[in-house]
């Protein structure tokens, strides 16, 4: 079973990788691991990609679609993986599915976690941060104890610069242009489209209900 998991920035992905990964027994792959675990291990891909990453650009398609297909090749993905920010252009998407069909995998699963944007500036605009442990608060989901202040130390809640409104803003119209074209491509009729905007246990089954139905539909996966 491969699974593809794209959702905007605040949609609470992250999460929903986790549980997935349990409920199916497969890995959770985000390509910021990959590209760590790559560099780490020293290969030449990932030299390549780490010197990348370091100046602050985008690492080419070319280095990223080589670090997943050696990822992917892993006994630990012989059932199946999920990926978590692969592909994230048309022609990774491209080449992705070419890759599959040479290794004779299946077609993946695609799901889309559908968050209205109201929702996900409310959600982002609501994260503080203590600057002293750098404990991440959210003021609707995970409040401090005492308003302001941090339950570890005491210091004095923040909010980051990245959770300002125009940024979020910014970061969401920059993820549509990435992934509309993306999913087009998949079309529309093979992209499980999930209301991430529920409580994270309803989000964790809608998905796995829109994952059972895709299995069902096409048992090959
Ligand atoms: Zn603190």
């Amino acid at each position: 079973m491969i699974l593809l998991l794209f959702g905007p920035p605040g949609c609470g992905k992250g999460t929903q990788a986790v549980f997935l990964a349990e409920k199916f027994h497969i890995p959770a792959i985000s390509t910021g691991e990959m590209f760590r675990a790559e560099c780490k291990a020293g290969t030449p891909l990932g030299k390549m990609a780490c010197q990348i990453l370091s100046s602050g650009k985008l690492v080419p398609d070319e280095i990223t679609n080589g670090i997943v297909a050696t990822r992917i090749a892993q006994p630990d993905c012989a059932n199946g993986f999920l990926l978590d920010g692969y592909p994230r252009t048309v022609p990774q998407a491209m080449h992705f599915s070419t890759l599959l069909r040479q290794r004779n995998l299946p077609d993946p699963i695609v799901i889309h976690l559908d968050v209205p944007a109201t929702d996900l500036i409310a959600r982002l605009t609501s994260r503080r941060q203590c600057p002293q442990c750098k404990r991440i608060y959210n003021l609707l989901s995970q409040p401090p104890k005492a308003a302001g202040i941090c339950d570890d130390d005491g210091a004095k809640l923040i909010e980051r610069e990245d959770d300002r409104e125009s940024v979020i803003v910014q970061r969401l119209h920059a993820y549509e242009e990435l992934t509309g074209p993306i999913l087009k491509w998949y079309g529309q009729s093979s992209v499980c489209r999930v209301n991430g905007a529920a409580s994270p246990d309803q989000v964790k089954t809608a998905v796995i209900e829109a994952v059972n139905r895709q299995l069902a539909a096409d048992p090959v996966r």
